[in-house]
C-alpha cells in the first residue's frame, strides 16, 4: 500500500513538475490517513517549495452527519496537488419519513434522543397512513393524493396535520434525509418492492438535495396474531431472514439509497437479551418502552453518527421501566450498527429485579422466572367497574356512563383504588399480550398527577419502592392495545398477586 502510494506520488510529481516547480516530496499532501509511518519518518520540516498558487476543486469523499465530521479531497487543477480536509459535523437533523405506524414507532422519541445526543437543530416529519405499503405510497404520489396524516416535531412536541400529500410533505422543509420503508406484512415479500424505483425517481426529482435512506423494519413477536404472520410460517426468524432477502434483491441495488437504518436488526438483537421477545405492544408494533426507545436510538445513531452512550434521556412516562436497561438497549443498537444484517447477541447483565416472563408462560412459571413461588401469593380482587376509567391528571374520580359523556369510556376496565398496604412492595402485576394497563397514581386524594403514567404492556412487573415513588394511591385502567369495547370477559387479562400475610 505504502509502496503503491509512493509510486503514485512520483508519477503525480512528474506530471506536475513543469507547472509547479516542486522540488520536494509533498509528503503532507497525501490523502493517506492510514499511512502514519510516512509522516513519522519525514521530519516536520518546511512546507514544500512550490510556485503554484493552487486552484483547488473539492470532492466530498464522506458527507458530514449531524454529529460526525465528513471529509473532502481538494485537488489543484494546475499541479495536481491534493489534500484532505474535514467537513464539520452539521449539528442538524432534518428527516422526513414516508411510512406508517412503524415509522411512527421509530420517530416518537427521536427528537428528544437527538437533542440529548448533541444535535442542535432537529426537525422530524412522518407522513403516516396506517399499514401503508410501497404500492400505496406510489399510487398516492402519482395521484398527488392528500391521504397522509403528517406528524411533525420541531421543538420536542408533535403536531398533526391531516390531508397532506407526499409532495406537500417534501416541500414543507428542506429535508436532509428522507426515509422509505415497506409495510411490515410485505416486508419479506420481494415482489412487493416493485414500486420502489418509481418512488425513488420521484424523490430525486422533488427533493434532490435529500439523502434517501431505507428503513429496515422488524419481524413480528413469535406469538403475534398479525394476519400476515402466516406468510412467514408464523416464524420470527423466518420473517427476519425474508426481510433481509427482500432487501438484498430489491433495495441494495438501488443506487440512490445512500444507507439503511437497521431497526429490524436492533430489535432482533434486543430480543436476544434478557429482556426477551416482549418488546411489542400487540405482537408487531413496538412497545412504548423498550421497543420504541431502541428503534429511535438506532435512527439517532445511524443518521447522526452520534454516540449512543452519550444519550441517557428517557421518556418521562417510562423512565422507571427503562432506567436499568439502557446498557442492553445501547448494546442492541451498537450491534446493529456494526453488523446491520445479522443478529448479534446482547450480553448485558440482567438487573436483579427484572422479570423474564414470556407470553407462553403460566403465571406459576412467571413467578419461578422471577425467583418467586406463586404459592406464597394470593390473587387480589382488583375489579371495580367494567367500562370505566380514571385519569390521574385530574383528581380522583371515576369516568363511567353516569359521570362522563366521553365516547371512549366503554374501552376500559377500572380497578379499585389501592393503597400501598393493599398493594405492597413485592406484589406482581401480570397482563396478557394484546392488553395494557395504565397504573394511575396520586400523591394524595386531592392531588393531580403530571406526567400521567403511561400504558404498560410488559408481561410481568414486580412492585418496588420505586414503582410506588411518591404515590399513596394507585389504580389501573385495563384496555386492549387495539382499541375495543371491554366486557366482563376481559377482566381476566390483568392479574395482580400480593404476598400472603
Ligand atoms: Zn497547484
Amino acid at each position: 500500500m505504502k509502496r503503491f502510494l509512493a509510486l503514485t506520488l512520483a508519477v503525480l510529481m512528474l506530471f506536475s513538475l513543469v507547472a509547479c516547480n516542486q522540488t520536494e516530496e509533498p509528503a503532507e499532501t497525501t490523502a493517506a490517513p492510514a499511512d502514519t509511518t510516512l509522516e513519522q519518518t519525514t521530519p516536520a520540516t518546511e512546507p514544500p517549495v512550490t510556485d503554484c498558487a493552487h486552484t483547488y476543486t473539492e470532492t466530498v469523499t464522506e458527507k458530514a452527519k449531524a454529529l460526525k465530521d465528513g471529509s473532502k479531497t481538494l485537488t489543484c487543477s494546475a499541479c495536481g496537488d491534493t489534500k484532505t480536509e474535514a467537513i464539520p459535523a452539521t449539528k442538524t437533523l432534518k428527516v422526513l419519513a414516508i411510512g406508517n405506524s412503524f415509522s411512527q414507532d421509530a420517530t416518537e422519541y427521536l427528537w428528544d434522543i437527538a437533542k440529548d445526543g448533541g444535535v442542535e437543530k432537529i426537525i422530524i416529519g412522518n407522513l403516516y397512513i396506517g399499514g401503508c405499503a410501497l404500492d400505496k405510497h406510489y399510487s398516492n404520489i402519482k395521484a398527488n393524493s392528500g391521504a397522509y396524516k403528517y406528524y411533525k416535531n420541531t421543538n420536542g412536541r408533535w403536531t398533526e396535520t391531516a390531508n397532506v400529500s407526499v409532495l406537500k410533505g417534501l416541500q414543507d422543509e428542506e429535508w436532509d434525509i428522507v426515509t422509505v420503508q415497506q409495510a411490515s406484512g410485505s416486508s419479506g415479500v420481494a415482489t412487493s418492492y416493485a414500486p420502489l424505483a418509481k418512488i425513488l425517481e420521484f424523490l430525486a426529482e422533488n427533493e434532490p438535495n435529500a439523502d434517501v435512506y431505507w428503513h429496515l423494519t422488524w419481524a413480528y413477536q413469535q406469538n403475534s396474531t398479525h394476519s400476515s404472520f402466516p406468510t412467514y410460517g408464523k416464524d420470527q426468524m423466518k420473517m427476519y431472514d425474508a426481510i433481509l432477502k427482500a432487501y438484498d434483491s430489491k433495495v441494495k441495488v438501488q443506487e440512490s439509497i445512500v444507507g439503511t437504518i437497521p431497526s429490524g436488526t436492533a430489535v432482533q438483537n434486543l430480543r436476544s437479551s434478557y429482556i426477551g421477545d416482549t418488546i411489542t405492544r400487540d405482537g408487531y408494533h413496538m412497545s412504548y418502552d423498550y421497543g420504541r426507545y431502541t428503534v429511535a436510538l438506532t435512527w439517532f445513531a445511524y443518521l447522526t453518527g452520534g454516540d449512543v452512550d452519550k444519550v441517557d434521556w428517557l421518556p418521562k412516562n417510562y423512565a422507571t421501566v427503562l432506567q436499568d436497561h439502557l446498557p442492553a438497549m445501547r448494546e442492541a443498537v451498537k450491534g446493529a450498527l456494526a453488523k446491520p444484517f445479522e443478529v448479534t447477541k446482547v450480553t448485558a447483565a440482567k438487573p436483579a429485579s427484572f422479570p423474564t416472563a414470556t407470553e407462553s408462560m403460566t403465571d406459576g412459571e412467571i413467578f419461578t422466572s422471577l425467583g418467586l413461588n406463586i404459592a406464597d401469593y394470593e390473587a387480589l380482587d382488583w375489579l371495580l367497574e367494567v367500562q370505566a376509567y380514571y385519569n390521574s391528571k385530574n383528581q380522583i374520580g371515576i369516568y363511567n356512563a353516569q359521570t362522563s359523556s366521553a365516547s371512549n369510556v366503554p374501552n376500559f376496565i377500572a380497578s379499585k383504588l389501592l393503597t400501598k398496604a393493599e398493594l405492597p412492595v413485592g406484589s406482581v402485576i401480570i397482563v396478557d399480550s394484546g392488553y395494557q394497563y395504565r397504573p394511575e397514581g396520586w400523591v394524595s386524594e386531592t392531588s393531580k398527577t403530571s406526567p400521567r403514567p403511561g400504558n404498560v404492556t410488559t408481561a410481568a412487573v414486580q412492585v418496588t419502592e420505586a414503582w410506588w415513588g411518591n404515590y399513596t394511591i394507585r389504580a389501573f385502567n385495563l384496555s386492549a392495545v387495539a382499541t375495543k369495547v371491554m366486557t366482563d370477559e376481559d377482566v381476566v387479562h390483568l392479574r395482580i398477586y400480593v404476598p400472603k400475610k
